[in-house]
């Protein structure tokens, strides 16, 4: 793979010879074990629920969907039970919660068929795309990229990944975030307009999926601000809740 040095190069790197000791791995717990996925890409969907699509001024009948993405440490773990911190971003006045399904990629491909979509995926979570939404207001407008208002650090708070092995593939559920204990967003996974395979399909014509991507499939109506000091606790059935504090 271009730019990424292979096994044996990766022997000839070391403390001696890399100018900057390497960044740390970047990794997301499995539910009910010891194992670690280890995070490559993350891409995310936009406007991916019809209500949500219209509170932001599309219209959800006429878009394929579109992606943009996170760096992978923009990732914070929540364990289950424990609140996790995330630092007020710098820069913004308006910081907004989007709840989202996660999935997670555990199969290499390309040009992925809809019905071979999910042999691609190794599990779910539950995730925030945390967003600098004036900033991304104020990039949209000019035509220019939303790296600012959405790729920045400690972007990504996520719960730990439920293997389908074990879960299955949900396609229906409730999924629900509430701030300081006020209902924010409420909705159910199967309102998706584009579901998990065909979101996985589309995708994969633009960028060869790899083990180790995660794909934030976009979050329902209902996003709003968030505060310094507040928590949010987000759900979705079946993959547990995560709890994440605004510090
Ligand atoms: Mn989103």
């Amino acid at each position: 793979m271009v730019g990424a040095a292979d096994k044996k190069e990766n022997e000839a790197l070391n403390d001696k010879t890399l100018v900057f000791p390497a960044p740390p791995l970047v990794v997301v717990p499995v539910a009910g074990g010891d194992t670690h996925f280890a995070v490559r890409r993350i891409y995310c969907v936009g406007r991916n629920y019809a209500a949500h699509a219209r509170e932001m001024g599309g219209d959800p009948d006429r878009e394929p969907p579109f992606f943009f993405a996170k760096p992978a440490d923009a990732v914070v773990v929540a364990l289950p039970g424990q609140t996790a911190d995330i630092a007020y971003p710098p820069m913004t006045g308006n910081v907004h919660h989007e709840i989202e399904l996660v999935v997670a990629i555990g199969k290499a491909g390309r040009d992925i068929a809809v019905d071979a979509a999910l042999e691609h995926v190794f599990g779910y979570a539950v995730g925030l795309d945390m967003t600098r939404r004036d900033l991304q207001g104020a990039m949209k407008e000019k035509g220019r990229p939303w790296e600012i208002g959405k790729a920045y650090d400690q972007s990504a708070p996520i719960g730990p990944l439920h293997a389908a092995s074990v879960t299955g593939h949900p396609s229906q559920g409730a999924i629900w975030v509430t701030v300081d204990g006020a209902e924010r967003q409420r909705s159910d996974i199967d309102q998706l307009i584009w579901n998990v395979p065909e979101t996985i399909a589309h995708l994969s014509r633009y960028f060869e999926l790899q083990p180790g991507d995660l794909i934030y499939t976009g979050t329902p109506e209902g996003v709003a601000k968030v505060e310094r000091w507040q928590t949010m606790v987000g759900g979705i059935d079946g993959l547990g809740e995560i709890q994440v504090r605004m510090v």
